[in-house]
């Protein structure tokens, strides 16, 4: 994408309108430090007005009290644009996270858009809002009647860097099925898809006010998850942030979906394939150049398997192909930001003063002289407790651990403050789901399955990885109250 994306308004209460401050945000290219766009920076003031238009779309609009299936309807229409501009979104998401060709296309908005027509199709018409209870009879008299699941309210949407297209459908796809009205805020880093999204609600006739996009710092972050006039936030990114988001939404007892980081332990019998093993590794380590919150960034390997296993790896990170991702060949772009990427140098450089060896990678790769590249790397002689072992590193970077024992494994693998994913690889298929079945995580990969990726599974984590669930009826249901009504038929 050579041109540059301008919106110069933020999209408030249906309407393209101007800014209250003149600030803006570049949309940086990470691969070749280049603009790609520019966006509003909103201030408190815009916020504010975003939040009164949602307010008002709820209080008084048409969505919330629209029949499941006219917001279907609306879904459908948004999917079908979202289709129709489908190779847009795909080059738009390679050039603002600087994410490989494959991995944009297959992944970050081939199975979003099927989570949204999934939510039009599937979920939406066949959910359950109105449930019968049924008659109960005590001293009273008999009686009975209804469970109303009704819209949550007003939501704020706030999203981080290393998927703003993918993220913010897994969050408004349910938000908007449920009939809530929404303020979209993306990433300072990677505003520009929800502008695009914005264009694509105004076409499909989306209500006003039900999406609102702003931008902007934590300060606005944080009045949108503070101010009394909203309901609800859905967050995806740092515990850290998610920690704050639960304290600022506490004053008003805000409902808060907290979907968070983690550190996902990879553990690999003795008995394993590592020919399936050595690819799962691989891409643990160069997806979105290890900016993935459920990549499996700590391996856990039998003992007897280490060395083969280290050696082989090592193999395969040498045929990866580091670069611009407008190049189809490239299988590994940049970190996002010269920030992000002395953050995770930063803690490398904790490993090897902690006494951990690097075997493949630790610097920056020669041959690429722009952007925020950064080797994929890969540390043995870690002891689970070491920073780098507990730490996030948001980057292209796996800890190589020994066990000796599946409890071994499994005490390793529960021994860190997060709890999203997790693998297990073995020959024997009940022996991994037995593994699987005792780690503390939200989702576990037994022998390569993707349970991230089915909207028929929540997403999610225990401890510090987050709380709620999204993705298919589970995400649905975060965003709906319910409400018992109840009437007699006889009394007594
Ligand atoms: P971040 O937490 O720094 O920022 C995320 C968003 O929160 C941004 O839009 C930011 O502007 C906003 N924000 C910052 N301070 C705020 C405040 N005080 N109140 C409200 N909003 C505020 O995350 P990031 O650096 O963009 O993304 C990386 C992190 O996201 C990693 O920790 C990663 O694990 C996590 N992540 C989690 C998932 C998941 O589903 N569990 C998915 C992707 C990323």
């Amino acid at each position: 994408m050579s041109s540059i994306r301008r919106y110069p308004d933020l999209y408030l209460g249906g309407k393209w309108v101007a800014p209250l401050r003149s600030d803006t945000l570049e949309a940086i290219n990470p691969a070749t430090e280049e603009v790609i766009g520019v966006v509003p920076e909103a201030g408190e003031d815009d916020v504010r007005r975003a939040i009164a238009a949602a307010r008002v779309a709820f209080d008084e609009g048409p969505w919330p009290r629209s029949s499941p299936r006219e917001r279907a309807a609306v879904l459908r229409r948004m999917a079908e644009i979202m289709r129709r501009r489908q190779d847009e979104i795909v080059a738009l998401d390679i050039a603002e996270v600087g994410r490989a060709r494959l991995l944009a296309e297959s992944i970050f908005v081939e199975i979003p858009l099927e989570h949204w027509e999934d939510m039009a199709d599937r979920v939406l018409p066949s959910y359950e809002f109105e449930q019968a209870i049924p008659p109960q009879v005590n001293d009273f008299g008999v009686g009975q009647g209804v469970v109303l699941r009704e819209p949550y309210g007003v939501a704020s949407i706030i999203t981080p860097y290393n998927a703003p297209f993918f993220l913010a459908l897994f969050k408004l796809a349910p938000a908007l099925a449920a009939g809530c009205t929404t303020i979209l805020k993306p990433s300072p880093n990677t505003p520009l898809s929800a502008f695009l999204l914005a264009e694509i609600a105004e076409e499909a006739g989306l209500p006003a006010g039900v999406l609102n996009v702003v931008t902007g710092s934590p300060e606005v972050g944080a009045l949108l998850t503070s101010h009394p006039a909203v309901d609800l936030v859905s967050f995806t990114g740092s515990d850290a942030v998610g920690r704050l988001i639960m304290g600022q939404a506490s004053p008003t007892l805000k409902k808060v979906v907290l979907e968070l980081g983690g550190k996902s332990a990879n553990i690999v019998c003795e008995d394993a394939d590592l020919d399936k093993v050595i690819p799962s590794v691989l891409m643990a380590i160069t997806v979105t150049c290890g900016q993935g919150c459920a990549n499996l960034t700590r391996t856990l390997v039998h003992e007897s398997l280490h060395d083969e296993l280290v050696a082989r790896l090592k193999i395969a990170l040498d045929q990866v192909t580091m670069g611009d991702p407008a190049d189809p060949a490239v299988t590994m772009g940049p970190l996002i930001s010269a920030a992000q990427r002395r953050r995770v140098e930063d803690l490398i450089r904790v490993g090897v003063d902690e006494g951990a060896q690097i075997v493949h990678g630790g610097g920056r790769p020669a041959h690429l002289d722009k952007g925020f590249f950064l080797e994929p790397t890969v540390f043995v002689d870690v002891d689970n407790t070491m920073a780098i072992a507990q730490r996030e590193f948001f980057g292209p970077v796996n800890v190589v651990i020994p066990f000796r024992t599946d409890d071994e494994a499994v005490r390793l693998a529960n021994q860190s403050d997060y709890g999203l994913a997790g693998g297990v690889w073995s020959g024997d298929p009940v022996r991994a789901y037995r593994i699987g079945a005792r780690l503390r995580t939200g989702m576990v990969s037994l022998n390569g399955g993707s349970p991230g990726l089915t909207p028929h599974a929540p997403f999610g984590g225990y401890k510090s990885s987050g709380i709620g669930r999204e993705w298919g009826k589970w995400g649905l249901e975060e965003f709906l109250q319910h409400k018992a009504m109840l009437w007699p038929m006889a009394t007594g």
